[in-house]
């Protein structure tokens, strides 16, 4: 008989599992928060259960929160978990810390078929979407090894893959990851952030949980838009934007914009007004990400001058703006760079397929 993996299965799906062996159905709740509360990974730790019951279970279902094959710690205390969930296929997370919470960045796909020009995972092959327990286990892992409570977290959905493009295992992953029965992150210390995928912000506007949403704009006219990030040639800014306007905003809530500084492409102050004019009438606030080089990548960042001029241009227009400085770009763990290197600066594991410019 196959051995399911429970993790990722929900409180409902459980139920069902522990029907199925003729056991009470209190039994399901013991395991969804041993799983997501307690973070067990091994049925030997259920001692609650009783041994007869841990048999049984071992024989049919796995705990697997896809170990971390190895974990690079950045000067800055930034650290980046490489995972191999299958053979060949590599997956990254990173933990941030910070003073008062700290921040796992996640991954959603194998790979991202996007293609955008500035980013080195998306010079990847697109594999696959990654399972909801994939999604939710690289934050067990990482919880697990940390031993941060679930009080001090904040989840972005930021790393390898577009999370729009996997949307039902990923929003399965945000409404476990969010419920106060498990693992109890507050759906106000999530955000997902996307290229654009606009018919999956509509989506978004339905669900029973739902995360803050950043949208990776970078750019301010659609010539320059489609040069950095091909899906816009599918859903225009204009689109992009009104989906914005229509997408509802519980009280407080905003929409973040991230806009990664290119020099001569996007950064000057005629676009930082035009920013100003296309973000009119939002609840918003804008992440300026001056651009991480990378060998793989043949364009440059913002130079310190220009990216204070853009940040005071739409300060002065009431903007919420800040400047988000890199962390853990020594081991490759900053935005843009997942691309599961087995070394901390370098090679990339698999070489890439060549989707954009070459570095
Ligand atoms: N695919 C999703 C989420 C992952 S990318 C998305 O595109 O939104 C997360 C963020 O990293 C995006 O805002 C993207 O614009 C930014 N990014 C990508 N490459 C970068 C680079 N080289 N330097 C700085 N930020 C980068
Ligand atoms: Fe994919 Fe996001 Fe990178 Fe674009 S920026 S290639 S959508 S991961």
């Amino acid at each position: 008989m196959a051995i399911k993996n429970l993790v990722g299965e929900n409180l409902e799906e459980i139920e069902a599992a522990v029907a199925r062996l003729n056991e009470p159905r209190y039994r399901s709740r013991q395991i969804y928060t041993g799983i997501y509360k307690h973070l067990y990974c091994s049925w030997d730790q259920f001692t609650d259960l009783g041994k007869p019951l841990r048999a049984k279970l071992k024989e049919r279902y796995s705990l697997s929160h896809i170990p971390a094959q190895r974990v690079f710690v950045s000067n800055d205390g930034t650290r980046r978990y490489l995972f191999e969930v299958a053979s060949g296929q590599k997956i990254e997370s990173v933990f941030i810390p910070e003073e008062r919470r700290d921040t796992f960045c996640i991954s959603t796909q194998v790979g991202c078929a996007i293609g955008c020009l500035f980013c080195v995972t998306g010079k990847l092959p697109m594999q696959r979407n990654l399972l909801p327990g994939e999604i939710v286990g690289q934050i067990l892992t990482m919880q697990a090894e940390r031993g941060t409570s679930s009080k001090r977290l904040n989840i972005v959905i930021m790393g390898m893959g577009e999370p729009l493009n996997n949307y039902d295992n990923v929003m399965k992953a945000v409404r476990l990851m969010t419920d106060d029965r498990g693992m109890s992150i507050s759906p106000r210390r999530v955000t997902l952030s996307t290229s654009g995928i606009v018919p999956g912000i509509r989506r978004l506007a339905n669900e029973p949980v739902i995360p803050n949403i950043a949208i990776s704009l970078n750019a301010t006219t659609d010539a320059v838009r489609d040069l950095l990030m091909p899906i816009n040639k599918k859903w225009n800014i204009a689109t992009l934007l009104e989906a914005c306007r229509n997408f509802p905003l519980a009280q407080r809530r905003r929409i973040t914009f991230e806009y990664v500084l290119i020099e001569n492409i996007n950064d000057s102050l005629e676009d930082a007004r035009r920013l100003v004019n296309l973000l009119q009438g939002l609840q918003k606030k804008v992440n300026l990400i001056p651009l991480n080089a990378d060998p793989w990548i043949a364009l440059k960042p913002a130079p310190p001058a220009r990216v204070i001029a853009f940040q005071e241009l739409l300060a002065q227009h009431h903007i919420t703006v800040n400047i988000r400085r890199p962390r853990g770009d020594d081991v490759s763990a900053a935005c843009g760079m997942l691309a599961g290197r087995e070394l901390s600066r370098g090679d990339l594991v698999h070489p890439p397929l060549f989707k954009g410019v070459e570095g």
